[in-house]
């Protein structure tokens, strides 16, 4: 049942209809003020459930729906999902991490991969459904490791290809199909940084919506080996003191969260 008071997180290009200087999730859209987007009222939502009881929407605009070029004017405007990283609660931002992962999902099944047919929501999974094939194209999300390598009061940093700043972080990776997580953890490390790691030590998982990932984090302690850098995704990696660590990411993501957990818990 659609009220006119539920709440829209709208998508467009993977980004996110907010209200210029109010990134908040209490400051969606409703159907009300969905006047700014052309034919609004024939868009597919996807619900995705409640927040403070008001029903809360995903209305996604696919660029081959003829909305790639759908312009936010007056008081809208257009925000990267990086942006709500920092503005939102945890709960806030999987609310909009979700909104987008779908957003991703529903542009990428708008046909089965197997037989070509369009694909429709189906109405008993959460899923989009070939009706010629019965089959069912569940949301998807990618598991990859994140790990924290460690040597007493030391821990080995990485510096990735892809960060613009002289920011030093965790190693991770994505699984490969037929691994398990350990397997994956193992492997990336002798890739990336060539050493051998044992003790892995389970920490905790983050749904990183950029834009499918599971990041699945573990302390592993040294074993032995040297240092030898990939080249590739890393382009320097070195021990660094617990006290006397590098510029790293920030808590909200949980390659901080693994390093700060780590400098104040070491084990020595
Ligand atoms: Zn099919």
């Amino acid at each position: 049942m659609i009220n006119s008071l539920d709440l829209y997180i709208v998508v467009q290009n993977g980004r996110l209809l907010c209200l210029n200087g109010q990134q908040t999730l209490h400051t969606l859209p409703t159907l009300l003020d969905l006047g700014v987007i052309a034919a609004a009222d024939q868009i597919d939502s996807h619900s995705l459930g409640q927040y403070n009881l008001q029903n809360l929407h995903l209305l996604p605009l696919l660029a081959e729906m003829g909305f790639e070029a759908v312009g936010a004017e007056g008081q809208w405007h257009w925000a990267d999902l990086r942006e709500f990283l920092a503005l939102h609660t945890d709960d806030e931002f999987q609310y909009h991490a979700r909104a987008v992962q779908y957003f991703h999902w529903l542009r990428e099944h708008q046909f089965c991969g197997i037989c070509g047919s369009a694909t429709a929501m189906a109405t008993t999974e959460n899923a989009l459904e070939c009706k010629t094939c019965n089959k069912f194209w569940f949301p998807r999300i990618q598991p990859c490791i994140i790990t924290l390598i460690h040597n007493k009061d030391k821990v080995l940093l990485a510096k990735h290809r892809r960060y613009t700043t002289n920011t030093y972080s965790c190693i991770a990776g994505f699984a490969e199909s037929g691994e398990n997580l350990e397997q994956t953890l193992m492997r990336e490390v002798a890739e990336e940084v060539g050493v051998r790691v044992h003790n892995l030590r389970y920490f905790g998982s983050q749904a990183w919506p950029f834009p499918y990932q599971l990041m699945v984090g573990f302390f592993a302690e040294y074993l032995d080996g040297d240092i030898q850098v990939d080249q590739d995704e890393i382009v320097a990696a070195e021990w660094w003191s617990i006290h006397d660590l590098p510029d790293h990411p920030p808590s909200v993501s949980i390659s901080g969260q693994l390093i700060e957990h780590y400098a104040a818990n070491p084990k020595l």
